[in-house]
């Protein structure tokens, strides 16, 4: 049985002291998940550390939402793998759109940053997607294909087992334009089945893959009930607890 998780993406938003408020509010209903829900919550570099200690013992993972593409060195203003590791994180979202769009993130650039995470011991939250001209030229399957090849058919199967997909088409994504249940579902399938021709059936059915882009307490179960969607990144939902909540416990 593959992994559910539902993963808030915060982006840049909170203070520290709001964020350390955030994740207490989390993990004090947390228990209202059920059990085979993973949670976890991607916070700005500069909360990580204290986020570290409110989330210890509890339930919920701590993720980052970004690393640098060197592991350590002359790098000013970035933030290496091993330093995630050491203030206790245990994840980092990679490939989000906002970084492909505005930090010129590139898939070459995506296997490098993947393959320090999963050194370091990090698992990889790894965003693929189209955006609003490629869906409306109906290239979206071939633009997820193409991202997940560039990346993901650098790693074995066994690195595979340390890496989630979300697929987020770029044109949901705070826009509060959701995928309908079919199209998400649809896109899921059709990575699965990417997989599967290059991994096998099992390696396939076993990769978690988040659906992202407006998904919120009132769509989430629907999302949530298809076959190949296994879960959640959440951006603006996961700012309010309750909602983010209210979203795992969709399933
Ligand atoms: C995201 O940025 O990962 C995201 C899904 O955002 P939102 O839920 O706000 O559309």
């Amino acid at each position: 049985m593959r992994k559910k998780i539902v993963a808030g993406n915060w982006k840049m938003n909170t203070t520290c002291q709001e964020g350390m408020e955030l994740a207490k509010a989390v993990v004090a209903k947390a228990g209202e998940v059920p059990a085979n829900v993973g949670l976890i919550v991607a916070a700005p570099f500069t909360h990580l550390c204290c986020l570290s200690e409110v989330l210890e013992g509890t339930r919920v993972e701590l993720s980052a939402q970004n690393c640098a593409d060197h592991a350590s060195g002359a790098y000013t203003g970035e933030v290496s793998v091993s330093m995630l590791k050491s203030v206790g994180c245990q994840w980092t979202i990679l490939g989000h759109s906002e970084r492909r769009q505005y930090y010129g993130e590139t898939d070459e650039k995506l296997v490098v940053k993947t393959k320090l995470a999963l050194e370091a011991g990090l698992g990889v939250i790894l965003c693929v997607g189209e955006n609003l001209d490629e869906r409306e030229a109906g290239k979206h399957f071939d633009i997820c294909k193409t991202q997940i090849e560039n990346v993901l058919f650098n790693f074995t199967a066994e690195e595979l087992k340390s890496i989630v997909i979300a697929y987020e088409p770029v044109w949901a994504i705070g826009t509060g334009k959701t995928a309908t249940a079919a199209q998400a579902e649809e896109i899921h399938a059709f990575i699965r089945k990417v997989l599967a021709d290059k991994f096998g059936a099992q390696v396939a059915d076993d990769m978690t893959i988040l659906y992202g882009g407006s998904c919120k307490p009132s769509n989430a179960a629907e999302l949530f009930a298809q076959p190949d969607i296994d879960g959640g990144l959440i951006g603006g939902a996961s700012l309010k607890a309750d909602d983010f909540l209210a979203i795992a416990k969709a399933y």
